[in-house]
Formats: C-alpha cells, structure tokens, sequence
C-alpha cells in the first residue's frame, strides 16, 4: 500500500533535485532515483589531472532563485555555495576584428556601448526599460507560477498594463532593430535566444528579457565549478531525509487500471516502489513519448501530440586541457561567426554540423584558481548544434575540425597546446540523460505562443507532476530549479 505522503522523484537533474527538497520540505517521505552514478544529469562534470571540467552550464543567471531554495529550507545559501561574480561577463570577438568587454551590469554595458558603439547607447537605454518592462510581466505571469489561469491573478495589474504593452507578437530579431544599428549589437543581443535553443529570427521578443535579466542580476560562476551547485543541492536533499539512489533506472511509471491515478514506480531491476506521487524529472517529452509513460491508457495519443513537436536546437562541446595560458581570453568569450543567419539556418533548416560555428570558450580559471593547475586552462568549448531528428551524422573529424577553427580564432592556440580532450555532442546528451532528440532544453520555442506548448508542470494523471527543462517554465539552471518547486507544490 502507497504510504500517503511518499513520493518519488524520477531523475537527479537539478529539476528532480529541486522537487524533492520542495517535496521534503512539505513534509513528503521523498525517494529519488537516477539512473546514471552521478547525480545532476546535463550539469555534470569531468575532471584530468588537475583540469576541472563542468559539462553542462557555465554560467548562472537569477542568483535570487538559488538564495530562495535554501532560504525555503531554512538554510543560507552561504554555508553551502560560494557565488561569485563574473566581470566582464564575456567577451565579444566579431568575424570583422572588433573585440568588445561586456562588463555586466547594466551601467557598465551602457558606457562601454557608448565609447565603442556611438550613438546606440539611446537605444540601449530603452532596451533596458523595455526588458524591466517584460521582466515585470513574465516573472509572475511566465516564469515564476505555473502556466495556469490562476497565474494571470498574480500580476501587479499596474506593471501588467505596461509589460503587456511590451508582449507585442514579433520575433526577437525583428524587435531589436527597434533599438539598435550596428550590426554588432544586433548580433550580440541576437544570441540571448540560443540560452534555450531558438532560432532568434522566429522566438519570441518576450525572449530579450534574457539580456535584461543578464545585466541586471548579473552573470555568475561558483567557486570550485558550477557542479558544486549538484552537491550542496544533494547535501541539502540528504539533510532533509531524501533517501537518493544512483545507478536506479526506472522502467515505467505504474497507473490505476482507469489510468486516473499513479500507483508506482517500476524500477528496471524487477522492484517496484509504490507511491501516489511521483516527480517526473527525466525529459519531459522523451517520458510521454517513450517507456516511462508507456503503461498509461492515453500513451500513443500522448506519443502522437508530443512526438512531432519542433525540437529546441543543441550544443556539441569540446573539454580542453591546455598546457599554456591565454592572456587574450577572459572567463567567457565569444567568437562570432560571420554569417548568423547562416548559423540558425544550419541549425535548424538546411541542417548540418555547423561550417563556421559561434564558438564558446569558457576558461573559468580565469577567476577561480582550483580549475585548472598552474600553467594550464582548462576550456570549455561550446557550439550550436542541431537536434539529432535534424541531423544525426556526426562526421568522427568534428572535434579535429573545432580545433582547427581555435587555432584561427584564439591568438597563440596550437594543437600542440592541447594536452587532453574529449568531444560530446546530441547523441551523447540523448544517450546519458535520455534528452530527447538530444536537444538541451526540450520543445523549441520558435514561435511567438512558445511558452504555451511546453510540457505543464501539473501532469495528466492525478499525483504526477513534472520537472525539468522541457516543462514549464524551460530549461537554465533558475528555470529548472523553479520548475521543481512548481512541480512538487
Ligand atoms: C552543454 C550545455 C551547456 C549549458 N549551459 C548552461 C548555462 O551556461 N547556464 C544554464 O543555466 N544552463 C545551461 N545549460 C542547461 C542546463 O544544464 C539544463 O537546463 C539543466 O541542467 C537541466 O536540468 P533538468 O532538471 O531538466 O534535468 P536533466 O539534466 O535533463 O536531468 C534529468 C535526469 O533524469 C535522469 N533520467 C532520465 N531517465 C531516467 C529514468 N528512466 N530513470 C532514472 N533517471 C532517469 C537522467 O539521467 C538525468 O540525470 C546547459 C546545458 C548543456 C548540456
């Protein structure tokens, strides 16, 4: 018999970490299971010889998200992470030899703007009253409350009238050039739409409140590498009396025979837990679409609605240990591809592991020095891809390919300087954390109704709920963690 406050979570990504806190919280008997050996799914880590590798994200925006989980659970985020400030928060370097420093804040970007883009910075300070504005209204509306009627009740009617006026139905690319001439500047708050995998010529401009979240909480690292957030969350879980099982696969979520309620969890090794809530953290999609919903009455219509949604795109990343420091790269930077539209359309049209990709190269050792020995970076190497549904080929020589365009990009990068490496890309996303069609952040936001269609947090059967990046309200380390408080209220 399911003991009535019991509850399992199914996955150990940050999302399944989130709801079983909120769920332990709320005074549940919470189980969580993973199926890999570590916990924390996409923000996962690797480690060679004193060079420290985080695999997943790089960066932490909305720091306030974090504080609130430990405040929630009467603790202090101090006493188990030590946030620091990224400054300047990347570096720009565009096909055409202009390096730009965004500081960070939204002053400082302002008067770099202004001494290397004259002229603009009007424009930019009416892209930041307009990013406050949607900021205002997809907060409570969008971001922080579920995706229900209810919500909309939530809204300061004051700021809604202002931030509804922002909500104006256009893509992101076209809403920019409201504000800004220079190209570069088009290009730089262009790429605010690959931080949940769209396409900026077709997401929404809702989606520019990205930028204005950037600049206005700033951009964080944690000292000791974000994976660090993957264990004080897990510390916390355990303080709190989740009992977390690694190496745990779930085959299948059980129903009633009316398929209205949850009645367990089958666990692939023959045992079953019997539960009458259950957390589903794993891939949203790829749990309606595959095994994991597959006992359900409503599976294939379930199947047939979700199966042929658009695919948000991916990332295919390169860890590098170098043997030498570069002096020219600060914590991140960004290489600029000539074409972007070329890049999007490589993504997500005509698609193809990109030609002449945007590179992201992330070298925390910049700011923290226990990522990497004396003498040695190690790099994150980030760029676009598209999903496998989109591409699935991936040419063995890609990686020799990536470093070979470093070579050209990062002044006094050789391959010689490389001391190790290793590649992953869609398949290994789809493969190790079961993203479906290996994409990072779930159904595409490529149209201006997205945040409807992604997968609600309230499931479909009575005392199932889901978690994580392909549900409400999408993926980024705040938005997952949100997801899992929504998800197990
Ligand atoms: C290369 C890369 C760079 C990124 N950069 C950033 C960044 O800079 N900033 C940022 O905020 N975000 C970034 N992200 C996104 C961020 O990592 C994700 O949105 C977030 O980690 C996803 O969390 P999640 O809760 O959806 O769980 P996931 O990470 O998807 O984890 C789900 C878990 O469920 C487990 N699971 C699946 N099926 C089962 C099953 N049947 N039984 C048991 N367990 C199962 C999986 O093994 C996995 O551990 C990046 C992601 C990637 C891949």
């Amino acid at each position: 018999m399911a003991g009535n406050n019991r509850a399992v979570v199914i996955g150990g990504g940050l999302g399944g970490l989130s709801a079983a806190i909120h769920l332990a919280i709320a005074g549940h008997r919470v189980t969580l299971v993973e199926q890999n050996d570590t916990l924390g799914g996409k923000a996962n880590h690797r480690q060679w010889e004193g060079y420290q590798f985080d695999t997943g994200p790089s960066l932490v925006t909305m720091p306030f998200v974090l504080r609130e989980l430990f405040q929630k659970a009467g603790r202090r985020l101090e006493d188990y992470l030590d946030l620091m400030p990224v400054k300047p928060a990347c570096r720009y370097y565009f096909a055409d030899g202009v390096c730009f420093d965004a500081p960070g804040s939204v002053e400082g970007m302002r008067e770099a703007i202004a001494q290397t883009f004259p002229g603009e910075e009007a424009g930019f300070d009416r892209f930041m009253a307009y990013g406050k504005r949607l900021w205002e209204v997809s907060g409570p509306a969008f971001l922080f409350n579920p995706m229900e009627a209810s919500t909309l009740f939530k809204i300061n009617p004051f700021k809604g009238l202002a931030g509804l006026a922002a909500l104006k139905p256009e893509t992101l690319q076209a809403s920019l050039k409201r504000f800004f001439k220079d190209p570069h500047l088009l290009q730089l708050f262009s790429r605010y739409a690959t931080y949940n995998g769209s396409d900026p010529a077709r997401c929404p401009a809702t989606f520019n409140v990205i930028a204005y979240v950037e600049m206005a909480f700033g951009s964080w690292h944690i000292r000791g590498g974000i994976y660090r957030l993957v264990l004080a969350l897990a510390k916390l879980a355990d303080e709190l009396g989740v009992e977390i099982r690694t190496d745990s696969p779930v085959e299948a979520v059980d129903f009633s025979s009316d398929g209205k309620a949850v009645t367990g969890v089958a666990l692939s090794r023959g045992m079953t837990l019997p539960v009458r809530r259950v957390v589903i953290n794993a891939d949203a999609v790829t749990a309606l679409c595959g095994p994991l919903m597959a006992r359900h009455p409503k599976a294939a219509r379930w199947r047939e609605t979700w199966a042929p949604r658009e695919v948000s795109g991916s990332g295919y990343v390169l860890l590098l240990a170098v043997g030498k420091r570069f002096p020219e790269l600060l914590c991140h930077n960004i290489f600029f591809c000539e074409n972007y539209e070329r890049e999007f359309r490589e993504i997500f049209g005509d698609a193809r592991p990109l030609g002449d990709p945007t590179v992201y190269i992330s070298v925390p050792c910049k700011i923290d020095d226990t990522q990497a020995p004396a003498g040695g970076e190690a790099w994150f190497v980030l760029v676009n891809a598209p999903s496998l549904d989109r591409f699935s080929g991936w040419p063995a020589d890609y990686p020799g390919f990536l470093v070979k365009r470093l070579q050209a990009l990062v002044p006094g990068f050789s391959h010689a300087d490389v001391q190790w490496s290793t590649p992953f890309g869609p398949p290994f996303l789809r493969d190790n954390y079961a993203a479906w069609q290996g994409s990072i952040y779930g159904p595409a936001s490529n149209s201006t109704k997205a945040a409807f269609f992604r997968v609600r947090n309230r499931g479909p059967v009575k005392g199932l709920s889901f978690a994580g990046g392909s549900a409400h309200p999408g993926g980024g380390i705040p938005l997952v963690l949100t997801s899992g408080r929504l998800a197990a209220q």
